[in-house]
């Protein structure tokens, strides 16, 4: 007898270095499987419990991941902000 764990795929998003990534996932990806996120980044699959998630840092989002999901639900992808040609007077 199996305990089945579902998880929603649309809520998956890995986290590598301390980074999380989006990626488009079909299926539930086997632990050390590969897979590919958005932004062309490939790393093996490991899972852990939510609780850990900030156990070494707190996770920072990958724009280039955020753009590319973006793009796909034809969201306006949001602009780095240009840098300020104002100086700082002293
Ligand atoms: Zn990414």
């Amino acid at each position: 007898m199996a305990a089945l764990i579902f998880i929603y795929l649309e809520h998956v998003r890995p986290v590598v270095d301390g980074v999380w990534h989006r990626a488009r996932l079909t299926s539930v990806p086997a632990p050390g499987e590969h897979i590919t996120m958005l932004c062309g980044l490939k790393a093996a699959a490991a899972f852990a419990p939510h609780e850990q998630r900030g156990a070494r840092c707190i996770p920072t989002q990958c724009l280039p991941c955020d753009a590319a999901y973006r793009e796909q639900l034809g969201w306006s992808v949001p602009k780095r902000p240009a840098k300020s040609k104002r100086r700082r007077k002293r």
